[in-house]
């Protein structure tokens, strides 16, 4: 049985990197959900078959209830709060880590057998619930700014960046006494002051840095659950855990890369405490209206739309899709340009755009369009803002300069849907809305990009 259960654990870790590797193309990544859901079935049969489970009572009552639960919530969460239920089940990853480690530690104090226990397990056990701890109290901290149930400005406490530490080296110390004394009572101190400091660690970044956090704490529960794998010898908890910690970590590389900051900025800088946009009287702004965008749009050869974080709040895609196949009727040529950063989460808009049925070849990734844009007569801007901010390029003293940008600027004509002249995310003013060949088309974008297909049917 035992030989059985350790192949079955390799069949699954071999889903896991199967997965990982179809689920980094849109075309495939539906298929890879499906054979990373059924490596976690084929661990979790191999599991129930080990020897050292005496009773099913409780494993078939919390499957019961993990089930109804998940299902729940897949089907009834909407797109735009899908960081947060990320977030949440990645905090519930963590603290599945941390009390399966604390249980092992508790087992073994029942036996009597906690001060026999190898340094290596004291150890794996300590770090399992730490990093773990840290990752359920961070990842709750993230959902409850995401889900604005308490307020996404950063907060900061006086000297909080050194009360941090202070927690940091406490648990440590806890962590050193513990490997020495064996006392549980150290194991719950590390647990309580780890809980703290996830709290502490989230609390000063801003809800729109987020989802960088969220990716940052789902590398830690990866971690988390390999330390786990260690203390209970179970290779594939290692391997899915090291899968997980790595690409989460990688992901977090690539988002804090596209908005040209660090890791460290991120967690440390506070982003977004308000960041006024600076008066701009003397400048002109030419706003349009929904009939002369939509005669624009019907001359035009090539059209490039560029999505942005308004078009997830407005939930405008299938009002993109119905605009796109109104122009690709006239023969216009309509082409997607996606910034990595676009929205609030890696591949936001991506998502949007998939369940509107717009096909992945209209889609292309900034360094594929870039250079087009001087010969594309239309760039029809969707709620997007700093994604398209010449500053970036242009103003040294801007936060958004040195991020690459989509230079929606150089096209022939700018439309820009949104609501007001109110900055983005990074709280900067946009100089592309005074071009002059840029046209404002003021309003919610779903209810603009309606009134323009509306428009063009009667040109
Ligand atoms: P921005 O946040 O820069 O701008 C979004 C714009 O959408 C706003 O200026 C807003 O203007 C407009 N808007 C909001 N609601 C509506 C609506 N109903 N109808 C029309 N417009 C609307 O978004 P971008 O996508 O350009 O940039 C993303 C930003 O988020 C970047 O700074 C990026 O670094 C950051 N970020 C991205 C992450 C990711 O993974 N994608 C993660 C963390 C941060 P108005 O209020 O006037 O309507």
């Amino acid at each position: 049985m035992e030989a059985l259960i350790q192949i079955a654990y390799l069949a699954a870790s071999i889903c896991f990197i199967i997965a990982i590797k179809l689920l980094s193309s849109p075309r495939t990544a539906r298929t890879g959900n499906l054979v990373g859901a059924l490596g976690m079935l084929t661990g979790l049969i191999a599991t129930l078959f080990h020897q050292s489970i005496l009773r099913y009572e409780w494993i078939i009552t919390g499957l019961g209830i993990g089930t109804a639960l998940g299902a729940w919530m897949a089907l009834t969460v909407r797109m735009t709060a899908m960081p947060q239920m990320v977030a949440l089940l990645n905090g519930f990853g963590g603290a599945a880590s941390a009390l399966v480690a604390a249980a092992e530690a508790q087992r073994a104090v029942i036996s009597e057998t906690l001060s026999l226990l190898s340094p290596f397990s004291l150890t794996t056990i300590s770090l399992s619930v730490l990093i773990g701890s840290i990752t359920l109290t961070g990842s709750l901290i993230a959902f409850a700014k995401l889900q604005e149930l308490i307020s996404g400005r950063p907060l900061l406490l006086p000297a909080h960046h050194y009360q941090s530490l202070l927690l940091l080296v406490g648990a440590l110390i806890l962590t050193l006494i513990f490997l020495q004394q064996t006392d549980i009572a150290l194991l719950h101190g590390l647990m309580v002051v780890s809980l703290v400091l996830g709290i502490w660690i989230t609390l000063p970044v801003g809800g729109a840095d987020m989802p960088v956090i969220v990716s940052f704490l789902n590398s830690l529960s990866g971690l988390a659950a390999a330390a786990t794998g260690f203390v209970l010898e179970n290779y594939l908890l290692i391997i899915s855990g090291t899968l997980v910690g790595a690409s989460g970590l990688i992901l977090t590389q690539i988002m804090s890369k596209a908005m040209n900051r660090s890791l460290w900025n991120v967690l440390f800088a506070a982003v977004g405490k308000s960041t006024a946009p600076t008066a701009s009287a003397e400048k002109t702004v030419r706003s349009t209206t929904a009939e002369d965008t939509a005669l624009m749009l019907g001359y035009a050869k090539q059209v490039v739309i560029v999505p942005g974080y308004g078009m997830a709040v407005a939930q405008a895609q299938h009002a993109v899709k119905k605009l796109m196949d109104a122009l690709v009727q006239r023969d216009i040529e309509v082409r997607f340009a996606i910034h990595p950063v676009a929205g609030r989460m890696p591949g936001h808009m991506n998502v949007l755009l998939a369940e509107a049925d717009v096909p992945y070849d209209s889609l292309y990734e900034m360094e594929r369009i870039n250079n087009d844009f001087p010969q594309v007569d239309i760039a029809l801007v969707i709620g997007a803002n700093d994604v398209v901010n010449p500053a970036a390029r242009k103003d040294p003293s801007s936060p958004l300069y040195g991020m690459p940008i989509l230079d929606v600027d150089k096209a022939k004509t700018v439309i820009v849907l949104k609501r007001s002249m109110n900055p983005g995310f990074a709280g900067v003013e946009n100089e592309l809305f005074y071009q002059p060949n840029t046209y404002m088309l003021f309003g919610d974008a779903r209810q603009s990009l309606e009134k323009i297909v509306e428009s063009l049917r009667e040109i």
